[in-house]
């Protein structure tokens, strides 16, 4: 199995995975990245999978159905450009004979849902499409959800196994990572992650995919739970030392921060 980021607008990536015959590309927010990408590997496009509505996501779905030889899969609690199939948490999906677990994570928006096959017969790891959820070193705005069901969302993730690759809807790393440098000075992890994306990033490459172990280490969000994080959190206006405090006096924090 291939996994690939294809850039798309600005800075977001169309994940797109294929078995050298078929694939399945998810949250496709403009058609050209997509067209592009088949054509050059001469693939027939099996299967979109999308993890929330925003335009960004989902811009292109439409103009990818001529070419589209299966499902559109879409979470069931928000408007999906029709037809397609919707899926909630506990649902499963087959896409390139590989089972995709949903995962409901609200926060970002409403019914944002993730998808998450663990370790396969195809001997990869784990894979996780998480959309606008979890971002290397940071999170998404919270648009429609509240922090605690962000909190929860995050939490689920975190647990998942620690070489699952984390397949982000955007390309915010480094900007996350000052954030987090901020939040952690102390973090060594920080500092040599931000070392290693910046030379991706000169080079022209993805910092993505990330992986869980590396988000539990370097993700302030994932760590509203460490002292550091939350004694820094209260200097910024948490109201307690609780998880969830923790988290929204961060996000405030960073909505802020520049
Ligand atoms: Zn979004
Ligand atoms: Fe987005």
């Amino acid at each position: 199995m291939n996994l690939t980021a294809l850039p798309a607008f600005t800075d977001n990536y169309i994940w797109m995975l294929d078995d050298g015959k078929h694939a399945v590309v998810v949250d496709p927010g403009e058609p050209a990245p997509v067209l592009a990408a088949l054509d050059a590997r001469q693939l027939v496009l099996a299967a979109i999978l999308v993890t929330h509505h925003h335009a960004d996501h989902v811009g292109g779905i439409d103009a990818l159905r001529d070419r589209l030889k299966g499902p559109v899969y879409g979470p069931q609690r928000e408007r999906i450009p029709e037809p397609h199939v919707a899926v909630q948490g506990g649902d499963h999906v087959e896409v390139l004979g590989l089972r995709f677990e949903v995962i409901d994570v609200p926060g970002h928006t409403r019914g944002h849902v993730a998808y998450f096959h663990g370790a396969g017969t195809e001997g990869g790891a784990p894979i996780l499409f998480c959309g606008d959820t979890l971002f290397s070193a940071g999170c998404g705005r919270l648009f429609e959800g509240t922090p605690a069901q962000m909190h929860r969302s995050l939490a689920r993730l975190a647990e998942l196994p620690g070489d699952t690759r984390v397949c982000c809807a955007h390309e915010y790393t480094l900007s996350n990572l000052r954030f987090a440098r901020a939040v952690e000075p102390i973090n060594t992890e920080v500092a040599d992650y931000a070392v290693w994306c910046t030379a991706q990033r000169e080079r022209g490459l993805p910092t993505l995919p990330s992986s869980i172990e590396r988000e539990r280490r370097v993700n302030p969000f994932l760590r509203c739970a460490e002292p550091a994080v939350v004694r820094r959190a209260l200097e910024h206006g948490a109201s307690s030392d609780e998880p969830v405090a923790v988290l929204t006096a961060l996000r405030q924090w960073k909505n802020d921060f520049r």
